[in-house]
């Protein structure tokens, strides 16, 4: 859905991908997170070892910033979003970088700047050259501490936000891990970045913060003033600025409305998520890291359907210990008690790689060593969590899930992994659950299609429809120019869907679904009518979900649903759904606000 202001007055608008719901208005503080300029001076011999105090200094002042933003985002967020740091204070102590750019002032009689630069560009250029994911993502890191410690050198402002005294929204071309890291919820409001997509380290950080933010509009820094007051409309994926008046008030009036429409949602928090005909789902959260659990709570998550691991082992130098491991996973688990947590082993490869993880370069990485593949492969790692995931599950409900299931080998060899994992806590005298629920991603054709054969293996499903629609429809799901071939209305995925919830209904397990599908509000009406047990997306979305669930019967999402699975292509379906919604609906759905 397009936004059209031209009706409404004049404004400039900027669209991008909506990576946090909300609307802000406010001062644009643009932010200079690209390298500062240097210079190619020669300095004359007497001022060299001044140049290299100068240096050390620069490093040692670095340090000191960072290890306050580490102390402070400890304080705010916890250890797992601090840790992010640990790469950048380790690469201060890089006798490369700092040997590097001593020997070159010393050397080149040049600037300290200078020198710094060209040591991190030949690391950079090394780093480039290797097959290793990993390694090349750490660039993005290097770059990031060379612009921090040429800010100190040249005695600029850095991006740390720390001298903030007003609320702004940031407008930036991207937003490096240290910088949104240091985003404190009193002064940030909302911010707009020209690179990125909704799974991206800003994005998911937006999301935690709560706050509205808008990723990969392609061009914003230059388009905008310091100061000027700007829009951050974190539902449609839009950033405004150059408004007049009638436009100013328009968005005043939006975002009145939606802050009404979202403490109205919030009522349901406490609510039962049951049809009108009396029919109930459980309500999950899906989360990235273990202090989300926090806001899944707070918008009514009942568990959490689906915790992604991974962002434990991502933006990290090491793998984290079974220790550490357990209380991450125990601290989720206590918080969500009575409730349950489906702590899904690690899904790596695809898009997402961990340091030390041996990954190769791969032509087709969602084709390739992702999931359970990987952890099979990696039993070491892979015993270590499921030990710290069965400790956690002594202190609440914890259930293990499985990911990129494709073979009933695989589900067989994962839980002769785990067996073992409960004979070392055995030996070990450490207290797990037993028995404890297992299941698996059913988000490959291939689950699906013996979906009845899997289910005599497991406790339970969740369906993963992210991955479920790629593998099914062959569409990539991150790549732009197929992206309107990546349809979660599509029929074959609808039968697909369908299909498992039957199959785990003759069986008699547990079916949820934890993909963004089930934070989608027109597909919600179908999957009411699916059948399922649980729907399970992120915590901002629950109470929009709930509201939907509460104001529709089960009798007639099963006539919904069985129309749509008549029909034979996607947008048909699309169409179909909107028709119901706009008719049934009309003050439910936040985007509906604005067309
Ligand atoms: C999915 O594939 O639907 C899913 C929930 O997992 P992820 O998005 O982490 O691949
Ligand atoms: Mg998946």
């Amino acid at each position: 859905m397009r936004l059209d202001l031209s009706e409404i007055g004049r404004a400039m608008v900027i669209e991008g991908i909506p990576a946090s719901p909300g609307i802000v208005i406010g001062k644009a503080f643009i932010m200079d997170t690209q390298r500062p300029h240097v210079s190619h001076e020669t300095i004359s011999p007497g001022n060299v070892e001044r140049e290299v105090e100068d240096f050390m200094a620069a490093v040692a002042d670095t340090r000191g910033l960072l290890e306050r933003l580490r102390a402070k985002l400890k304080d705010e967020l916890g250890e797992n979003h601090a840790r992010m740091f640990d790469a950048h204070l380790m690469m201060l102590e890089d006798s490369m970088i700092l040997d590097g750019t001593v020997k070159r002032i010393r050397e080149k009689r040049c600037r300290a700047s200078l020198a710094l630069t060209e040591t991190m560009g030949q690391i950079i250029k090394v780093m480039g050259r290797t097959d290793d994911e990993y390694l090349r993502d750490r660039i993005y890191d290097i770059k990031d501490i060379e612009r921090r410690l040429l800010m100190q050198l040249l005695g600029r402002k850095d991006g740390c936000l720390d001298d903030l005294d007003a609320e702004v929204i940031i407008v930036a071309h991207d937003l490096p891990a240290t910088v949104t890291a240091s985003m404190r919820r009193e002064r940030v409001k909302g911010f707009v970045t020209e690179v990125g997509g909704r799974t991206s380290h800003a994005s998911i950080m937006a999301r935690s913060l709560e706050i509205p933010a808008v990723v990969g509009t392609h061009s914003v820094t230059d388009a905008v003033d310091q100061g000027e007051t700007v829009i951050v409309d974190g539902i449609m994926g839009v950033f405004v600025h150059g408004f007049d008046d009638a436009v100013l008030e328009y968005y005043r009036d939006r975002q009145k409305e939606y802050e009404e429409f979202e403490e109205q949602l919030l009522l349901v928090k406490d609510y039962p998520a049951v049809t009108r005909d009396g029919h109930k789902f459980e309500l999950g959260a899906n989360i990235e890291l273990p202090e989300e659990a926090d806001s899944a709570k707070r918008h009514g998550a009942e568990g959490i359907g689906l915790f992604r691991t991974e962002y434990l082992f991502i933006a990290r130098d090491d793998i984290p210990s079974e220790d550490e491991q357990y209380e991450a996973y125990r601290g989720v688990v206590e918080t969500m008690a009575p409730g349950s947590v489906i702590i899904r082993t690690l899904d790596v490869g695809g898009d997402k790689f961990v340091a030390g993880g041996e990954h190769e370069r791969e032509a087709n990485p969602y084709l390739g060593w992702r999931g359970i593949r990987y952890s099979l492969g990696q039993p070491n790692l892979f015993i270590r969590q499921l030990k710290a995931i069965l400790r956690a599950s002594a202190h609440g409900k914890a259930r293990i899930m499985f990911p990129m299931v494709s073979s009933l080998n695989e589900i067989r060899d994962a839980k002769q992994v785990l067996e073992a994992a409960r004979q070392q806590l055995i030996i070990e005298g450490k207290q797990f659950a037993d028995p404890i629920d297992i299941g698996i991603m059913v988000e490959t054709p291939a689950a699906v299609v013996l979906a009845e054969a899997f289910a005599t293996e497991v406790d339970f499903f969740s369906i993963g429809s992210n991955d479920l629609i790629q593998y099914t429809l062959a569409v990539d799901r991150g790549n732009d120019r197929v992206a309107y071939l990546y349809d979660q209305y599509h029929p074959a995925v609808l039968r697909l869907i369908r299909d498992t919830v039957r199959a785990a209904r003759k069986h008699k397990i547990w079916v949820g679904i934890c993909g963004e599908m089930a934070g989608d509000p027109l597909a919600v009406l179908l999957l009411i009518g699916m059948g399922l047990d649980e729907l399970s997306t992120s915590p901002l979305m629950l109470p929009e979900v709930k509201s939907i669930i509460r104001s529709t019967s089960y009798r007639s999402a099963r006539k919904t649903l069985a129309k749509a699975l008549e029909m034979t292509t996607g947008s048909e379906v699309r169409r179909h759904l909107e028709q119901i919604f706009k008719k049934r609906y009309p003050e439910i759905s936040a985007t509906e606000m604005i067309s």
